[in-house]
């Protein structure tokens, strides 16, 4: 099964209440772990790329990666996602070189100026078979070069989405109810203190979600910004000679009610890297004479996969489900 376009994916999931996991990947071990737990799992799965991972890694070596995993993986749907693409060229460029799926962000953008360039993708990709993720709202925190000062972010308005997604075209829509980028989503003051002693970061806005599910019916929405920030990894983190004080992210529990609603994409990148670092982190301090770079890439690999594993089974509710899209395709 060559690469194919979230289409079909989004279709059941948004039938069957659950979303599909959208991961970053920049180099072959994140790669292997993501995939390896889709194929495990059965799960279909987005791989994305940002701007910042084609600068780092080069398009061509991340498009090759994925290509390897489409082939190791012969039984699972994979999708190419463009991450945040910043402009029309972008776009381009990964449309032409082999991705199924872009995404224009535009929401920095007036609202008419945003339609404009996200309906000149549309029209691109359409011609070459790609689809197209739009966004309205922005969400605060950092990601790559996409950086929203807290106080900036600004939730979505249910008014705009039909206008938008109706001039535009888009296939899926991302927006804004709460959740942010990075792995500092909430402040402590932002959030309240449980029984336990444990910072609870405030509720999204499942207002806006239903408002904009009611406008937009069977309309595939995405969620960025979606990941829980694991407190055992920012425990390692910090016990291995890292310093991430206050590290917040959303409760796997709201998402989980995301997933079963019209959101069919929710993108996790930051709980990849805490287990990464974590697991770097750890070892190192463990094995001071080691310096063999596979030593450590290789329980971080494991530990990818793992944190992977549960995001499909016990998150986003896709475990499983890669043969009823397969389905769709013969
Ligand atoms: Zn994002």
């Amino acid at each position: 099964m060559p690469l194919v376009t979230s289409k079909e994916m989004f279709k059941k999931a948004y039938e069957g209440g659950y979303a599909i996991g959208a991961f970053n990947v920049n180099n072959m071990e994140i790669v292997q772990g993501i995939t390896e737990a889709c194929k495990e799992e059965n799960a279909p799965v987005i791989l994305q790329v940002s701007k910042g991972a084609r600068a780092y890694a080069n398009h061509t070596y991340l498009v090759k990666l994925v290509e390897a995993a489409v082939i190791e993986c012969p039984d699972i749907p994979v999708v190419l996602h463009l991450d945040h693409g910043p402009d029309f060229e972008t776009c381009k460029a990964c449309i032409d070189g082999g991705f199924t799926s872009v995404m224009i962000d535009g929401s920095h953008l007036s609202f008419e100026e945003n339609i404009a360039v996200t309906k000149k993708v549309v029209e691109y990709a359409h011609d070459h078979g790609v689809v197209v993720e739009g966004e309205l709202g922005t969400l605060a925190g950092i990601e790559d070069e996409v950086v929203v000062e807290s106080g900036k972010e600004s939730y979505t308005r249910p008014e705009e989405v039909e206008e938008f997604v109706t001039k535009t075209g888009v296939d899926s829509l991302a927006i804004a109810i709460g959740t942010s980028h990075g792995a500092y989503k909430f402040t402590p003051e932002q959030c309240t203190l449980n029984e336990d002693g444990i910072l609870v970061p405030p509720a999204l806005r499942f207002d806006i979600l239903e408002e904009v599910s009611k406008r937009l019916p069977e309309f595939p929405i995405v969620l960025h910004g979606s990941s829980s920030v694991p407190q055992d990894y920012v425990k390692m983190v910090n016990e291995f000679g890292g310093k991430m004080p206050n590290a917040i992210g959303v409760p796997e529990s709201q998402l989980r009610m995301a997933a079963a609603s019209s959101v069919c994409k929710i993108n996790i990148d930051s709980d990849l890297r805490l287990a990464m670092t974590g697991t770097i982190r750890k070892f190192y301090a463990e094995n001071p004479s080691k310096f063999d770079p596979r030593e450590y890439l290789k329980p971080a690999r494991a530990n990818i996969k793992e944190i992977v594993r549960h995001k499909l089974v016990n998150v986003l509710g896709c475990a499983g489900k890669a043969d009823e899209i397969m389905a769709l395709y013969k």
